[in-house]
């Protein structure tokens, strides 16, 4: 598999010739290669971006009205809804996710093309009570050409939430995927130029992040940067952002906890928590990785949950088991390395799941891990593993949980397991993130529910219908009249 840049709906070799390999991440064979992108190839994207939109929004794309927009993003949706096992296949491939989490992934991205298509006609600006003598108005006018920096954990979700909701409200992207994993959005800018998105509507230039990456961040032809990955490298963005004065959105991670209290629901509960941190292999931004529990039910959860860790197993993509391998090498020495320091500090692991005997020794495989009565000042209970690690830690009333839970510098997602009512609302309004769960977590992807965070996990709506007005600039018209 040999990739170029894909840019003004064309392949592109590199300017510079340089490459970077694609690895299989269930047996670490090196299955391909992609361009190393550099700064001239980011230059060609955006200027191809810059015609589709046009002067004065007179290029193909800026002049398209919304409901051509809308009409071409459905035509694109269905061509995805068609290609789904072929789009999952390449996922998997590349990802080493299981085949059903890929489908769904795949399935998701034909969700938000057909969400944000229904929405790229129905974003507009308001009129405003002012004084007789005016008439004020407020126009929701497209940014121009957007940056999308996508990280390898989700990139067809990711290309869906980002780019398509920039689309649909009238941008043309410029795309950077992950280094590690690229080759889906490659595939799915080739899919949109085949159901008619004009030339420059979408940009792939695939490569590094310090080169390719941080050349979009600088490049002053970008009119709002999107990124989605580590807080470390989302500051650097923001920061290069902040140099030009670009709007930036920033979804970084999070440390999210859930709340079981010892009225909850358990036979509901249970399989969830499990869920939440296994999905992707743990490789999620909003996995719920902090499991704080009432101390009165404290043992009984452990015990059943020890049981559910056990029974996880790990293995190669077509087996569809509760995990693949994480992306690289690199993800796995990270992983191991914080389980390893956890033990070496006295942490109890109390369960421990297995890789499946048909894993493929040179693959990138982590068994799922239960680390119970982690202190709360403890790295694994504060920072990102991004890996199939849960850690389990008691608390004794209300107020104790709400410490606890607030207590990271991240802020993206909780969950709430108990069946008072009162409690449900108290603790919803007083979480410091940016989505509450209550007796659910993650609520089936939801496209529609606005998605972000708050302190280290970023700032900035995606999904839903408030990510389109991110993606647009609100001008105001005032007229008087008299
Ligand atoms: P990363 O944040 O470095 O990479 C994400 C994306 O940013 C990639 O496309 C990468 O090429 C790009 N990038 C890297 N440096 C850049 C720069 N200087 N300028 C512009 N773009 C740049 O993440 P990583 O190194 O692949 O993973 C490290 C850790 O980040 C993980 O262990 C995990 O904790 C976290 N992570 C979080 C998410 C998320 O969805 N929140 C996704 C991926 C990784």
């Amino acid at each position: 598999m040999q990739r170029q840049h894909y840019i003004g709906n064309a392949w592109v070799a590199g300017r510079g010739g340089q490459r970077l390999p694609v690895v299989d991440p269930s047996d670490g064979t090196v299955v391909g290669e992609l361009a190393r992108g550099d700064a001239a190839d980011v230059d060609a994207a955006v200027a191809a971006a810059r015609a589709a939109i046009g002067e004065d929004f007179g290029g193909p794309w800026g002049a398209m009205s919304a409901a051509q927009r809308s009409r071409l993003l459905y035509r694109f949706g269905a061509e995805v809804a068609g290609r789904e096992r072929e789009i999952a296949d390449l996922e998997a491939l590349d990802t080493g996710k299981s085949l059903r989490t890929a489908r769904a992934d795949a399935a998701a991205l034909a969700r938000y093309l057909e969400y944000y298509a229904g929405a790229a006609d129905k974003l507009h600006g308001e009129t405003l009570p002012y004084d007789r003598g005016y008439t004020v108005l407020t126009l929701r006018e497209p940014h121009g050409v957007t940056g999308h920096i996508i990280p390898w954990n989700y990139p067809i979700q990711i290309f869906g939430r980002t780019v398509v909701g920039a689309l649909a409200a009238g941008n043309a992207c410029v795309v950077k995927p992950a280094e590690d994993a690229s080759l889906s959005v490659l595939r799915l800018a080739e899919i949109a130029a085949e159901v008619g998105l004009p030339a420059g509507a979408i940009n792939v230039v695939t490569g590094y992040g310090d080169e390719a990456g941080a050349a979009l961040c600088a490049h002053p032809g970008i009119d709002h940067l999107s990124f989605t990955g580590s807080s470390a490298t989302g500051r650097l963005v923001a920061q290069a952002a902040a140099l030009r004065h670009c709007p930036v959105t920033l979804e970084l991670g999070g440390k999210s906890p859930q709340l079981l209290f010892d009225d909850a629901d358990l036979d509901s509960a249970l399989p969830v928590l499990v869920g939440a941190i296994v999905q992707n292999a743990g490789q999620t931004c909003s996995a719920g990785s902090r499991l704080l529990v009432q101390r009165s039910i404290y043992e009984q959860v452990l015990e059943r949950l020890a049981g559910r860790f056990d029974a996880l197993c790990a293995g190669p993509p077509a087996l569809d088991l509760d995990m693949g391998p994480l992306i690289s090498r690199r993800q796995l020495e990270r992983v191991r390395g914080f389980v390893a320091r956890a033990e070496a500090d006295g942490l109890r692991v109390a369960a421990r799941g297995r890789v499946h005997e048909q894993a493929d020794p040179a693959g990138y495989y982590q068994q799922a891990v239960l680390l119970r009565d982690v202190p709360h000042e403890h790295e694994i209970a504060q920072q990102e593993v991004f890996g199939p690690v849960l850690a389990a830690m008691p608390f004794d009333d209300e107020a104790d949980a709400l410490r606890l839970a607030n207590g990271t510098d991240f802020g993206l997602v909780a969950g709430v397991w108990t069946r008072d009512g009162a409690r449900q609302i108290r603790l919803a309004r007083k979480l410091r993130c940016g989505q509450v769960f209550v007796n659910d977590f993650g609520a089936g992807g939801g496209v529609e529910l606005p998605f972000g965070g708050v302190k280290a996990s970023g700032f900035g709506r995606e999904k839903g219908f408030e990510a389109l007005r991110g993606f647009t600039v609100l001008k105001t018209i005032a007229i008087r009249h008299g």
